[in-house]
């Protein structure tokens, strides 16, 4: 697994990097993701909220004067940027953070995905040297939109023959961000990922949203980049989860619900002169869904897996007891309204209105068989009792759990912290 800044092979012998170079990177990626038609087939993910600059943006001097003359000194290239990055930028445009600042939660979220414990059962030991690359040539976007600094890097995945990905992390500044972040890709080999700065405030919440779009990212590379081959170093019962080939009987299942309600809105749509639900959007709806199911569960996994390293490490090793007291993303009635309405974009907004008695209850079963996948993967994949000795006085919080009727108050209600998607 290898990782390099392009165009940074050609400093090798310490030729300076020009102005003129850093902009090639972008250049020879015409593909930048496209803005809207999420889920399809070339973007598992919703484009939401974040737009893409439709023309690369000039590297502004901040990596510049960071230019390392050796290639393969990343990890300290990492954290050196991370350090000088709001000093080296003194005349750029206010942002709603203090850059270095922030860069330092940033390293510090990255710092989290190591370890012994998440390593060795996450994808972290797998993401985080991606993350660090990226982090290296990070983009930071003003509330404006306007990109500043940072760049494409080349990432190369192991496999015969090695598949080099470009990917690129940008930190935006979105004033009223409707999400945390977001990971889009263009084709099988170029990635953006997203992190809004202003729904991240803490290294905590950096390390979710992280984790969480770096899944998103690994669930590409299964399915539709390199395939589960390329995910070197990764538990095996962890690619399994990811792996949409081997869920299609609960797609088909999830297919069918949204297709009812599916059936419904369009009645209403026709009635008022509007365009129709397409079966094909159903289609890639569902697998959307079922993939976002399994990578919240993956993300709830790494986290108890967290908990577990960081209370073994704040105790010196003694004492097996742990106590779990976060539970991530667990799919709720809220969380299926904001997808189907607000993110799918083959459900509009708008269809919230008018829905029937009938909708309401397949909405509710949606809810619930989402969920159930949900409990399924985080449950075969973590086990509280596997870390704890003797009787078990804390029980697990992921355990199940009474289903709850959708609150429909709360669908005109504001998340008060938008979840990852
Ligand atoms: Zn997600």
């Amino acid at each position: 697994m290898k990782s390099e800044k392009i165009p940074a092979r050609g400093s090798a012998r310490g030729d300076a990097v020009r102005p003129r170079d850093r902009l090639q990177p972008a250049q020879r990626s015409p593909t930048v993701p496209r803005l809207s038609g999420a889920p399809n087939p070339e973007s598992a993910t919703v484009p939401l909220g974040v737009v893409v600059a439709a023309t690369p943006t000039q590297a502004a001097p901040l990596a510049l004067g960071l230019q390392r003359r050796h290639g393969n000194r990343f990890v300290a290239r990492t954290l050196k940027i991370a350090r000088q990055g709001g000093a080296a930028t003194a005349a750029a445009p206010a942002f709603s953070v203090n850059r270095a600042q922030y860069l330092r939660r940033v390293n510090q979220a990255l710092q989290n995905l190591g370890g012994r414990l998440v390593a060795g059962n996450t994808f972290a030991g797998f993401v985080q040297p991606i993350l660090r690359a990226m982090l290296a040539q990070v983009t930071w976007r003003d509330s404006a939109g306007t990109d500043h600094g940072g760049g494409v890097i080349r990432h190369t995945l192991p496999g015969r023959p090695p598949l080099a990905l470009n990917l690129r992390l940008i930190l935006d500044d979105k004033a009223t961000p409707q999400r945390a972040g977001q990971f889009r890709h263009t084709g099988a080999t170029d990635g953006i990922l997203s992190v809004l700065v202003r729904n991240n405030g803490t290294a905590q919440a950096l390390t979710e949203v992280l984790y969480h779009e770096a899944l998103h990212m690994v669930s590409w590379i299964i399915n539709r980049s390199g395939g589960a081959a390329r995910i070197a170093g990764a538990p095996s019962r962890a690619i399994r989860g990811l792996q949409m080939s081997r869920l299609t009987t609960q797609i088909a299942g999830i297919r069918r619900q949204i297709g009812a309600l599916a059936q419904s809105v369009n009645a209403r749509r026709q009635a008022a002169g509007g365009t129709q639900i397409t079966s094909a959007g159903l289609d890639r709806m569902a697998r959307w869904l079922m993939e976002e199911v399994q990578v919240r569960a993956e993300t709830e996994v790494f986290q108890q897996f967290l908990q577990v390293q960081q209370q073994r490490r704040q105790r010196g090793g003694r004492g097996r007891m742990y106590m779990l007291t976060r539970q991530y993303g667990s799919i709720n009635a809220r969380v299926v309204d904001r997808y189907v309405f607000d993110y799918s974009r083959v459900f509009e907004p708008a269809d919230r209105t008018g829905l029937t008695i009938s909708d309401r209850q397949t909405l509710q079963q949606l809810t619930r068989t989402l969920e159930g996948f949900y409990q399924l993967q985080v449950r075969r994949r973590f086990s509280l009792a596997a870390y704890s000795s003797g009787r078990p006085r804390i029980r697990p919080r992921f355990g199940p759990r009474p289903l709850q009727p959708p609150n429909l108050r709360q669908r005109i209600q504001a998340p008060t912290r938008s979840p990852p998607f």
